[in-house]
């Protein structure tokens, strides 16, 4: 094989991309080499881009979403072998030792690491990744496909599957995206009253389409007052990321019920105790999860026929793919792919 390979870089704060070329990295100990064949653009790749993740180092190849085959193997890696087909996620390893490791908790690690964030992600032909932090892809899962379940996917997924939302419980999904689009498919995959809550009437067929039981259009009508209606929601899963309009999601939830947050709008919620207190409702953060999470998304995706919505860039139009999604102009996962 060719010793050298393309990457895309971000080489300071706010820096372009940089189309470069490296040597091909070999594998250490505990680690894998991934032959990258699709990579999603996520939002927080703005975290390397702009600058904004602590003690992040430069220059670094960002991407969180890989789909891709192992073409190499390092030492003490037992698991994994040459050929197979896998995926890389947000969640790029744990050190298996801190207390939380020692609990079995290890999305929760103290040292946990982020895939093109700590060390070079997918926005290249190979890359390097610990042992603990790939999924097996299932099946015939297009890697384009794989790549978004890696971080939207396990993000929502496991959002919901650990919410103690139960079948025939009310769910919603706030925001009809990137991360809500998934949403809504898994929650009514899982048995849930699905309600989809976007602004307007543009997304109300697509909703319906993904599995929506229900359509609430948040410019027309007083979503509080339509999720009550439906008798509350147990769980609230606000994927749209306006502080405002998530602190408004409160009074729409049922008694025990939980508004699940797993994206960061940029302001602080606000939100009036009086009805969580009253409710016994709670706002919950939720962090992504680790491989084999997004390993059972995978599985539980093509058991089920959930897919993401993509659009493909070949990988040296990168800086073009990369402002479709940070516009918010994509619907709904921009995709690099290579050849
Ligand atoms: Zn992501
Ligand atoms: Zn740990």
């Amino acid at each position: 094989m060719a010793n050298k390979m393309k990457a895309a870089q971000i080489s300071k704060a706010g820096g372009d991309w940089e189309l470069v070329e490296r040597d091909v990295p070999e594998p250490g100990v505990g680690q894998v080499r991934v032959k990258v064949e699709a990579c999603g653009i996520c939002h927080s790749d703005v975290v390397v881009k702009d600058g904004i993740w602590p003690g992040l180092q430069y220059p670094r190849v960002p991407g969180h979403e890989v789909g891709g085959r192992i073409d190499a193997i390092g030492d003490n890696v037992a698991a994994w072998q040459q050929g197979q087909r896998v995926g890389v996620g947000w969640h790029g390893g744990h050190d298996f030792t801190c207390e939380q490791c020692r609990r079995g908790d290890f999305a929760m690690c103290s040292n946990r690491k982020v895939t093109g964030v700590d060390f070079d992600g997918g926005y290249q032909e190979y890359m390097i990744a610990p042992a603990s932090a790939v999924a097996a892809i299932p099946g015939d899962l297009p890697a384009e496909e794989a790549g978004p379940f890696m971080c939207a996917g396990v993000t929502v997924f496991n959002a919901l599957r650990n919410s103690g939302a139960r079948a025939g419980d009310v769910v919603a999904v706030h925001g009809v995206g990137g991360l809500g689009h998934l949403g809504v498919q898994y929650a009514r995959r899982m048995g849930f009253n699905t309600v989809a809550i976007n602004r307007g009437k543009d997304k109300e067929e697509l909703a319906r389409q993904l599995g929506a039981h229900h359509y609430i259009d948040a410019n027309a009508t007083d979503v509080v007052s339509e999720l009550q209606k439906l008798g509350g929601a147990s769980v609230i899963l606000a994927t749209a990321p306006s502080a405002p309009a998530i602190s408004g999601l409160v009074d729409g939830l049922a008694a025990s019920g939980k508004l699940l947050v797993p994206a960061v709008p940029l302001e602080p919620l606000s939100i009036s105790v009086f009805p969580l207190m009253a409710k016994r409702s709670s706002v919950v953060g939720w962090y992504s999860g680790t491989a084999k999470d997004s390993q059972d998304t995978m599985e539980f995706s093509a058991l089920s026929g959930v897919h993401p919505m993509i659009e493909k860039y070949p990988f040296d139009q990168v800086a073009v793919a990369y402002e479709q999604m940070h516009r918010g102009r994509a619907r709904f996962r921009v995709v690099l792919t290579f050849d």
